[in-house]
């Protein structure tokens, strides 16, 4: 083992800075900076180099994080890009929005007592430095063929797939029903977590290396699914989870009670400078007012950080359980405390208050009771604890679920789950239908990127032996 290594006993465990509340909160910038050259050394070197590297395991992309984190503390970057870019599509993305708490660095081994290495961060300088160095280049096909495959959805699970088949040559449509390239990369996650140019700068490379967009496209409106299948030699569905989930409350129907991705498209719309009518018209926009976000996810957590940005009178988060039982990265919700945001623990939404626009909103305290068949305290109203808080824009965060596709594609033979999930073989990744593939949060429900892309890249792979088994006469079915 390298000797630069197993410096976690004399070298703390450092995040690169992050920026100070009071800025932050004026622009929609990224809230870390880079790590340079020594703090990534240095950080790198952490790393003990684990037999059984639990990271690694732990990391959905199985990241080989050991080695290049010692050609990091080496020094050997390129050495270090070439391995991090080899199981990993887009790693300047997972570096910045994973939420490495819960994966690679929350299963870090590190003898008791020691904080984690900071895995998340190295691979972004890594990627990062790659970039700035040249060596992310577009693909270069050597040997291109006459098959293709059409893919709807050009969010992580769709590019990620896109990006492994064009480099076997095949020629690769990517459809979406969006202006832009990306999906919750673009128009979900806000700014100050991962910058639109990060979305950008890798969108114009697939397109550079041959991939085909086809934008304003939706398929079962714009093109049928019929249409699709006759066009390429298999399909691949990653079109995302976005019927949003609602609640039943007396005044949900009042004006300015909205769903949050309707919130944060818009915020990220007017950030890549397009014109927006409900930003306008203050519909979609938090200026000036009290703002109450219902929910306790990272969906909130984007949505009260942003409304702190958009410079509202007031924040408040209100979410049944306690903090130790929210769903949402811990992280995210130290930052959106530091930023300013009110939470109200142990509260439940009761009514909402108004004639026509919403006033208020009208709250229950909440105790957590017994454990419930799966382990977690079922909230219990507390009687008589009614309290209000003001509200003028109360932005719904309550999770997603996804259209019926099935009948949006008009295939009722796409078995899905009895939550409306597209069910697929996962060893072939194959739908119900021949030749027809389905990846992302459309086949999980609401995940994460990372997963995204591991789906992508393994339904890419199933979708290329699946073309050449077509070729030589062998019929693949889904079992
Ligand atoms: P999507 O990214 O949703 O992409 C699907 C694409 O399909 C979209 O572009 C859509 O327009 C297109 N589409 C759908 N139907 C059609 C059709 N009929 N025709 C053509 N196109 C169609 N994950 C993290 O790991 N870290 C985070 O910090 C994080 N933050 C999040 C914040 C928010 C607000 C949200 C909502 C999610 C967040 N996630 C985060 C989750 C993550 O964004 C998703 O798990 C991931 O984007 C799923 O990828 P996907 O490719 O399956 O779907
Ligand atoms: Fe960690 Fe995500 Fe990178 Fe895997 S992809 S090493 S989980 S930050
Ligand atoms: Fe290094 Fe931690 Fe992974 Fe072990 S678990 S190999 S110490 S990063």
């Amino acid at each position: 083992m390298a000797e630069k290594m197993l410096k976690f006993i004399s070298q703390s465990k450092a995040m690169p800075d992050k920026r100070k509340a009071k800025d932050r909160v004026a622009d929609f910038g990224e809230i870390y900076a880079d790590f340079n050259l020594q703090e990534a050394e240095s950080q790198a070197s952490r790393c003990s180099q684990c037999g059984v590297p639990f990271c690694q395991v732990n990391c959905p992309l199985h990241n080989n994080i050991p080695d290049w984190l010692m050609l990091t503390a080496e020094n050997r970057m390129q050495e270090a890009y070439e391995l991090s870019s080899a199981t990993n599509t887009f790693p300047e993305i997972c570096g910045r929005i994973c939420p490495q708490d819960r994966l690679c660095e929350g299963n870090c081994v590190i003898e008791k007592g020691f904080e984690s290495v900071t895995i998340g961060a190295v691979e972004k300088y890594i990627t990062e430095t790659a970039f700035e160095e040249g060596w992310v280049e577009p693909i270069k096909v050597t040997g291109e063929r006459d098959q293709s495959v059409g893919i709807i959805g050009a969010g992580p699970a769709g590019l990620a797939a896109a990006d492994i088949l064009r480099r076997k040559g095949y020629q690769v449509v990517v459809y979406d029903r969006y202006d832009r390239v990306g999906g919750l990369l673009i128009y979900g996650i806000p700014g100050f977590k991962l910058e639109k140019e990060i979305v950008e700068r890798r969108a114009e490379l697939l397109e550079k290396g041959g991939i085909q967009f086809q934008l304003n496209c939706e398929i079962g409106r714009d093109v049928t699914f019929e249409e699709l299948q006759a066009r390429h030699d298999a399909v691949l569905i990653a079109t995302g989870v976005y019927k949003a989930r609602d609640i039943k409350l007396p005044g949900i129907g009042l004006n300015g009670v909205v769903p949050a991705l309707d919130y944060l498209t818009a915020s990220n719309r007017k950030s890549l400078g397009d014109n927006v009518a409900d930003f306008e018209n203050g519909l979609l926009n938090a200026a000036g007012k009290n703002v109450v976000v219902i929910g306790g996810g990272d969906t909130a957590m984007d949505c009260v950080r942003t409304a702190i940005r958009q410079e509202a009178k007031s924040v408040t988060c209100l979410y049944r359980r306690d903090r130790a039982n929210m769903p949402g990265s811990q992280r995210e919700v130290e930052n959106a405390e530091e930023e300013g945001v009110n939470f109200q623990w142990l509260s439940a939404p009761h009514a909402l208050l108004g004639d026509n626009d919403v006033r208020g909103v009208r709250a229950r305290r909440i105790h957590l009771g017994q454990p419930d068949e799966t382990g977690r305290q079922v909230p219990q109203i507390i009687d008589g604890s009614d309290f209000d808080i003001d509200a003028d824009l109360v932005i719904k965060a309550l999770g997603f679920d996804p259209e019926e596709l099935p009948a949006m594609f008009e295939q009722k033979d796409l078995a899905v789950s009895r939550w409306g999930t597209v069910q697929i073989d996962w060893k072939t990744m194959m739908t119900q239908i021949p030749g027809v593939f389905a990846a992302g949060d459309i086949v999980r429900g609401a995940s994460l990127v990372v997963w995204g892309i591991r789906d992508g890249r393994d339904a890419a792979e199933q979708i290329d032996a699946f073309i050449q088994a077509e070729l030589r006469g062998e019929t693949r079915q889904a079992s």
